[in-house]
């Protein structure tokens, strides 16, 4: 049976943290119906708007079951639950569904016990918390809106309301973190046994107001107090042992879970299965093409209102692509890549790609699989830089 991923973007949050570099914006609530009536149209109308905006989908995803759905942003919590239920029963009424696991992104501030009970009537069973650091001094200097506390009343009301599958997710190199802190993140983390967890680095780069000032050499956002890269290496490796001891199992760069609780949705993007992105700036990747809608959310609720698929970006794979993309995610997964399998699909050989990467000790060869070499996963962009040359 074939299935098919799918993912709803939900770009409004209410307020702009300072590391942050994603599409998102700070709107009125009012806001928030007519965009789920465009997502909603969206999905209902998705073969007519992928023919005119020249997306094929392949013939198999026709009758493929959506077994995934991943409601992210942005904060989709910000949403009132009959915007989640018309969203969700809106797939279930344009595709065959049959959903094993729906992940909801929540704020720690945004849970309230009314809100919990009805996200599981909707059918929400995962619920992905954006937690980032147990540490009101980090939360304060990187603009969140919750706080500690935060975390440990919304626990427990979505334990009470039946979600048995939780995510947290932390970063590593936040203003003001120290050894001491990020251990105190790390073990109040495992002592609230989420049964996942994200581990991600601090990007610096233009995309957000804090990247932006490290670039330039600034001090605002306390850009001055953010860790040295080789704090946050040793931070990571701080969270390798931590969620290693705590029973988790390292599976991807940045992701952790315990045994059976690895993303399903996720998993798909690693494994290039096939996904259905709906909503301002949402991906999407047939097997055959990849294509994202426009970021800007007024500019994409207008383009649905008149009965256009707002498509920015359109790309169709080529074999080369496709196999950068299979090297690039396989390495990022802890199995590893099967060489065996690839050689076969591509008709390429890939030792002398992996020769020169295996004896400068970045990646390990064991049979026909390569895997990242241990100590190296938080470099991992630099062996990617390297394999891709
Ligand atoms: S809540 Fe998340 S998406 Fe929204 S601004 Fe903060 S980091 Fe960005």
């Amino acid at each position: 049976m074939k299935t098919l991923g799918i993912y709803v973007q939900v770009p409004f949050c209410q307020t702009k943290c300072t590391y942050c570099n994603f599409h998102t914006g700070v709107v009125s609530t009012a806001r928030f119906a007519p965009y789920v009536e465009a997502v909603c149209r969206e999905i209902r109308e998705h073969k007519a708007f992928y023919s005119t905006a020249g997306v094929t989908l392949p013939k198999e995803l026709g009758a493929a079951v959506v077994d995934t759905v991943y409601i992210g942003g942005g904060t989709p919590s910000l949403l009132e639950p009959p915007h989640l239920q018309n969203i969700l029963d809106t797939i279930r009424k344009s595709f065959a569904a049959d959903f094993a696991e729906v992940t909801l992104e929540a704020d720690p501030e945004t849970i309230e016990a009314e809100k919990g009970n009805a996200w599981v009537q909707t059918g929400i069973n995962r619920v992905s918390f954006g937690v980032q650091s147990f540490s009101d001094k980090e939360l304060v200097a990187a603009g969140r809106m919750h706080r500690r506390a935060d975390i440990y009343r919304a626990v427990p009301i979505l334990r009470e309301a039946g979600i048995r599958n939780i995510s947290f997710d932390l970063i590593a190199g936040l203003p003001h973190q120290t050894r001491e802190s990020w251990r105190q993140s790390l073990d109040e983390l495992t002592a609230l046994k989420p049964e996942h967890a994200s581990i991600y680095l601090l990007e610096v780069d233009e995309g957000s107001r804090l990247g932006k000032e490290l670039l330039q050499g600034g001090g605002r956002y306390s850009a001055g107090a953010v860790p040295s890269e080789d704090e946050m290496a040793e931070f990571y490796e701080m969270a390798l042992e931590t969620l290693r001891a705590a029973g988790y199992r390292h599976y991807e760069i940045s992701n952790w879970a315990k045994p059976g609780f690895e993303s399903k949705h996720n998993l798909k993007y690693w494994r290039r299965e096939a996904y259905l992105g709906f909503g301002a700036g949402a991906h999407s990747f047939s097997g055959a093409q990849r294509w994202a809608n426009v970021h800007d959310a007024a500019a994409y609720v207008s383009a649905v209102q008149s009965g256009r698929l707002p498509v920015e970006q359109h790309e169709k794979m080529t074999a080369e692509r496709a196999l950068e993309e299979e090297l690039f995610l396989g390495l990022r997964q802890l199995d590893g890549i099967d060489v065996a399998r690839i050689e076969r699909e591509y008709g390429v050989s890939l030792a002398g790609r992996f020769e020169p990467l295996a004896s400068a000790g970045l990646v390990k060869r064991d049979g026909n699989v390569v895997r990242l070499a241990p100590g190296r996963l938080s470099v991992s962009n630099e062996v990617f830089v390297e394999l891709m040359k």
